[in-house]
């Protein structure tokens, strides 16, 4: 479970004395120092360092970072909004001690991610953490409702000794196959080892289909840990890989042509400790409000993917045909549907049902994710929202007039396109605030705007080692 208390100066209840006691249980453990991370509204993770001694103080007061970040983009290049990207401020950034790690590929160091308030104490309005637990909250206050999610991780696996800036897949089995998990054995052991080590509950690791891909998922959490989770997975693999003279990118699309790398999230909504999307009187077991809540996603997927699928090369990955899900079409266990319905195995549907997001990617801060992604099913639950007919085979096939007819519409080609949905939308824009929504808009203008005139290959290059 995640802290849902937001932060205070001082620290929050117990935090100090924990912080004091997790510090001298560390340093006996030979780690040193410890990596205070937040993602960025462009997706960049960006972090501070404390010496492990000064863990308490980070719990008590936090450590000073600019809120300029927050209109950074993935270049490093700064845009502003009428509140952020000044070179004014500070804020504070408290560690979530309840998440916090012992990195088991960086010895000497430990983890955790952190919510950010301002110099006044009041929590900061930028922070996509404290949005998250705020969204989750107040969906628990008015509607009973708690989340479980899960973000599968896609990664590009390439030598470290290639040439400066460029991929060379380090495995070159064919997808799937057992040629590549031998290729790479060892780092994939100790890829599994380290993840046993940090607790994270791995399901499956495998090769995946473009060249040099591979997956790794694990069980659902609520959605704050989840999104903590899928962080701590990417710097974990790319430290693994390192220690083997493997570099890892997590970029939409390493290369502009082929097969990109995606970052679903699994998504189901509870009450009572039951499982909405399971053992209902609706399609596929679902019950009504699992249906309205598909629904809410459904209706909102062209403006949901300027935050689930935010860079520029985004786009060279969400193609037909290529199992990103790029129609605004629902179906069962159905791969190209922007929306994948998962009834789940007979026998533990009451567990596993859910509904799976295709046209996400790892460069999207998952916090913000999750957040607008639950905004819309929830509005689509207050509003009673329909589910239409059902997609089966690949929407790219479906007749013009048919498609038409169902509503199933390709989803916006530009980034540009895509965030003028999104500005279109008060659902999602609420949901955020207003700073948070404005950092959105002017970040994903900003990066459109630095790649005007590339074509896609320097778009794969620009981005490719930046997630
Ligand atoms: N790599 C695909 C994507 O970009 C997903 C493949 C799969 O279905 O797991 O989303
Ligand atoms: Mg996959």
């Amino acid at each position: 479970m995640t802290t849902l208390a937001d932060p205070v100066p001082g620290g929050r209840p117990g935090d100090v004395e924990r912080a004091t006691a997790l510090a001298g249980e560390l340093s006996g453990r030979g780690v040193h120092g410890i990596v205070l991370a937040y993602v960025d509204t462009a997706g960049v993770a960006r972090i501070k360092t404390v010496p492990t001694a000064k863990l308490p103080a980070a719990a008590a007061w936090g450590v000073g970072m600019s809120p300029v970040f927050d209109t950074f983009l993935a270049d490093d290049s700064v845009v502003t909004t009428d509140v952020l990207g000044s070179p004014d401020g500070d804020l504070r950034l408290f560690p979530d001690l309840d998440q916090l790690t012992v990195l088991a590929a960086q010895p000497g160091w430990a983890w955790a991610p952190v919510d950010r308030i301002g110099q006044d104490g009041a929590p900061h309005p930028g922070c996509s953490r404290t949005a998250l637990r705020r969204i989750t909250a107040a969906a628990a206050r008015a509607h009973g409702l708690s989340f479980r999610a899960a973000i599968e991780i896609e990664w590009s696996l390439g030598l470290g000794s290639a040439p400066e800036g460029e991929f060379v897949p380090a495995a070159s089995g064919p997808a799937y196959g057992a040629v590549r998990q031998v290729e790479v054995s060892e780092f994939l052991a100790d890829l599994l080892a380290a993840c046993h080590a940090q607790g994270v509950d791995v399901d499956q690791l495998h090769p995946e289909y473009a060249r040099g891909q591979f997956e790794i998922s694990a069980g659902a959490l609520d959605p704050v840990a989840v999104a903590d989770r899928s962080v701590l997975l990417k710097q974990t693999i790319r430290a693994v890989a390192r220690r083997h003279g493997l570099r890892v990118s997590f970029a939409p699309a390493v290369l502009a042509e082929g097969v990109g790398n995606g970052g679903h999230v699994h998504l189901s909504a509870w009450r009572d400790g039951g499982n909405l999307h399971a053992g209902g009187a609706r399609r596929h077991g679902m019950t009504d409000e699992a249906e309205s809540f598909v629904a809410g996603l459904l209706g909102r997927l062209p403006a949901l993917i300027a935050v689930t699928a935010p860079s520029p090369a985004s786009r060279l990955r969400l193609r037909p045909s290529q199992w990103a899900g790029v129609f605004t079409a629902w179906g069962l266990e159905t791969r190209e549907c922007g929306l994948r319905v998962v009834a789940g195995t007979a026998g533990r549907r009451d567990q596993d049902a859910n509904v799976e997001i295709k046209p996400v990617d790892l460069a999207a801060n998952p916090y913000l994710a999750l957040g607008c992604l639950i905004a819309a099913g929830l509005d689509g639950i207050g509003s009673g929202a329909v589910l239409p007919e059902e997609v089966t085979g690949d929407p790219a096939f479906l007749p013009e007039e048919e498609a038409d007819r169902r509503g199933v519409r390709r989803l916006p080609e530009s980034l540009t396109e895509a965030v003028e949905a999104f500005r279109a939308d008060g659902v999602l824009r609420e949901a955020l605030g207003p700073v948070l929504a404005d950092a959105v808009i002017a970040v994903r203008e900003g990066e459109a705007a630095a790649v005007a005139g590339m074509d896609d290959a320097r778009i794969a290059a620009a981005y490719r080692w930046r997630y």
